[in-house]
Order: C-alpha cells, then sequence, then structure tokens
C-alpha cells in the first residue's frame, strides 16, 4: 500500500499529465483524457457541494440524511453561474488564493 501510494505521489509532483481546475457539469467530479493527458477536477463542485452542506448543519438541519437531501436541492436548482460563484467566494476566504479563473 506504501509503495502504491508514493508512486502516486510521484505521479501527483510530475508533469505526465496537467492538471486543470474547471468545472465540467453538476454530477462529475473529475475525468482524465488519455488522449491529451489531461486530469480535470472540478474543484467548484466540490467546494460548493461541501460549503452548502456545512451550511444546512449551521442552519439547523441537524440529522445528516436531511441535510444531504437538502444540498442535493440546491445543487439542482442553482445554476451553473450561482454554484462557480459560491464556491470563488469560499476560495476567496483562503490565506492563500489560487487555482481558479
Ligand atoms: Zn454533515
Amino acid at each position: 500500500m506504501e509503495k502504491a501510494v508514493k508512486r502516486m505521489m510521484k505521479f501527483a509532483g510530475s508533469n505526465k499529465y496537467e492538471i486543470r481546475f474547471e468545472w465540467i457539469n453538476k454530477k462529475t467530479y473529475g475525468d482524465i483524457d488519455f488522449g491529451k493527458k489531461i486530469i480535470r477536477i472540478n474543484l467548484f463542485l466540490f467546494v460548493s457541494e461541501t460549503y452548502i452542506h456545512e451550511y444546512l448543519h449551521y442552519r439547523g438541519i441537524g440529522k445528516e440524511k436531511a441535510t444531504e437531501i437538502g444540498t442535493e436541492y440546491f445543487l439542482k436548482r442553482m445554476r451553473v453561474s450561482q454554484i462557480k460563484k459560491l464556491a470563488k467566494k469560499v476560495l476567496r476566504r483562503r490565506k492563500r488564493k489560487r487555482f481558479l479563473s
């Protein structure tokens, strides 16, 4: 296992594949293009989904299942531009800014 993790870490640090952080769609967290050697990560979706989930906890939606359903409800109804905007807003709160365009 340790060897496999080490190999993955090495690959992540190499330039064998380009890594792009960009919007894909509401259902896809990432994908890989073997021909073009590009790995895409839908950071907007990760960040917004996680943020909405925790926000709903903040709003007092206590139960995990209800929170998951609420998160899905929000994501389904939000426009792509709103999901991206929310993610950018959340990411702006970090100390170091990078990645999104
Ligand atoms: Zn939760």
